[in-house]
């Protein structure tokens, strides 16, 4: 593996352009923040380390990690999204220096405190923002999610997600890809599915047995488009609609005259709205999201996350819903990840 070697002069606080406390930005109270919460096998690639984890033991693990401290982690399959969430607070800070209506970002990790020290290293030699570090010891992260008001959770372990889902919580499973997806460097492009991730299975229930269509409960991803919604509000305040650095689309396989008015009046209904709405009528979704490249897709399906995944796409699992129950198509890894014990 080609790790990317520890510049040293980057290392820690020898680093003056972000540890000087005038060009350092204050976190915001978690309160007033669009909280990201992201494990360190989202953000970084540490595939090699799982293995030695997973083959060797923890022991092994540790002193792999430990020896290895100074080497930062290669990005994960959520870096570019935490990168262009940096991008869109630069601007906010400088249309609105006072508000903390800004995107915060915890580092959620299981792992050891050993192993916090190659993360801080990594983070710093990426020249992350990252202010906060939550090192749960192998506990459930639910308690800390809450207690940071986290609007958005990603992590490469499904059975955390699954329980954050559980507990009301937007969140999403990443999976190593193993490349680096080419994306926009100044704005933060978010795609979405619609039933079972912006909208509740429910939704779909409830149409079939009574054919309502002007009641249609939230699904799990709701509550973050919203979030993105409220910052947007803020360029488009400033006269910036069109500069926005947000831009969210909704992506769904359904056709745009079956379900396309119940979509986006439902969107309206809570008043919300996607930049780009995306019907595809049974057209798969990898060709179109290689064309709008997203920093992140989230699909409550297996088959369309496989498949944005395959042509280049970062697309995270939302597991929740009837699509749960079917099994994937090639659902192998999802298995696997539910049954093994995780570190993240
Ligand atoms: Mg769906």
């Amino acid at each position: 593996m080609n790790v990317p070697q520890m510049n040293e002069r980057h290392s820690f606080c020898d680093r003056k352009e972000t540890c000087s406390p005038s060009r350092k930005p204050k976190p915001p109270k978690p309160q007033n923040a669009i909280t990201i919460a992201v494990s360190s096998r989202a953000l970084f690639s540490m595939d090699q380390e799982q293995e030695i984890y997973e083959q060797q033991g923890m022991e092994d693990y540790l002193s792999y990690q430990i020896k290895h401290e100074t080497q930062p982690f290669a990005p994960g399959p959520a870096f570019p999204f935490i990168k262009a969430v940096e991008v869109v607070n630069a601007r906010l800070r400088e249309l609105y220096p006072d508000s903390e209506e800004l995107f915060d970002v915890v580092l959620m990790t299981s792992n050891h405190a050993h192993v916090g020290l190659r993360l801080i290293n990594s983070i710093n030699h990426h020249q992350l923002l990252i202010e906060r570090f939550c090192m749960t010891g192998g506990n459930s992260p639910i308690g800390y999610l809450k207690a940071y008001h986290t609007n958005l959770y990603l992590s490469a372990d499904s059975g955390k997600v699954r329980e954050a889902i559980e507990e009301g919580i937007a969140a999403a499973t990443v999976f190593s890809t193993g490349r680096v997806p080419e994306v926009p460097e100044t704005q933060l492009r978010v795609a979405f599915d619609g039933d079972a991730v912006l909208f509740s299975d429910e939704s779909e229930r409830i149409y079939k047995a009574h054919g309502l269509d002007n009641f249609v409960p939230g699904g799990p991803l709701k509550c973050f488009l919203e979030a993105l919604g409220k910052l947007q509000q803020k360029f488009y305040a400033k006269g910036q609609r069109l500069d926005c650095p947000i831009r969210t689309y909704l992506v769904t396989a359904r056709s745009a005259a079956s379900s396309g008015t119940r979509a986006l009046k439902t969107l309206r209904s809570w008043g919300l709205e996607t930049d780009e709405a995306l019907f595809l009528a049974g057209a798969p979704k990898g060709p179109m999201l290689e064309k709008i490249r997203p920093h992140i897709f989230f699909d409550d399906q297996m088959f369309h996350v496989e498949g944005a995944a395959e042509l280049g796409t970062v697309a995270a699992h939302v597991p929740y819903g009837i699509a749960q129950k079917i099994p994937a198509k090639t659902g192998k890894d999802t298995t696997k990840e539910m049954q093994a014990k995780q570190l993240e």
